[in-house]
């Protein structure tokens, strides 16, 4: 089992109450070998909500407390992004997931690649803090961005 977006898959768990379809991982949801996770709504945050970003630091640095999650306004939302990871990684774990495709430049679902934390479209090395805490644990991660890469 692949975990994977939900936000990839269509369903409207964006920030702003929309979503980031991917018809191909809407057909590896189909063909039921994908489950969909939203980090964002499992840390309990509402939608829409405002976008976030990781402040001064990566996924690393915020598992490690060395960094925050914070919004526009300087509201401090990493608590609530934490649990979503970890609520993310009982799911792969249950499902015995070794792979996850995640979307790109998240601060939660990144992998290599997110935001600065200047909302500025400036981009950083890194990744978000749930694709951080699943390469931890030896899960794949993988973005829409190279799912070329990924043996399905
Ligand atoms: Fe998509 Fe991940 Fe953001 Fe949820 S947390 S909307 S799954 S990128």
């Amino acid at each position: 089992m692949i975990i994977v977006s939900a936000c990839l898959c269509g369903i409207n768990c964006k920030y702003d109450g929309g979503n980031n379809l991917d018809v191909r991982i809407l057909k590896l949801l189909k063909e039921g070998k994908a489950m969909p996770v939203c980090p964002e709504q499992l840390g309990g945050q509402e939608t829409p909500r405002a976008a976030h970003e990781i402040a001064n630091g990566n996924g690393r640095d915020v598992l490690e407390g060395k960094a925050r999650i914070l919004g526009p306004k300087d509201d401090d939302v990493t608590s609530q992004f934490l649990k979503g990871a970890y609520e993310t990684l009982k799911i792969a774990e249950a499902v015995g997931a070794n792979i996850a495709i995640l979307k790109a430049r998240s601060p939660s679902c990144g992998y290599s690649q997110i935001y600065d934390g200047t909302f500025s479209g400036t981009k950083r090395t890194g990744n978000g803090v749930t694709a951080e805490l699943l390469l931890s644990k030896g899960i794949k991660v993988f973005t829409e961005e190279n799912l070329d890469e990924v043996d399905l």
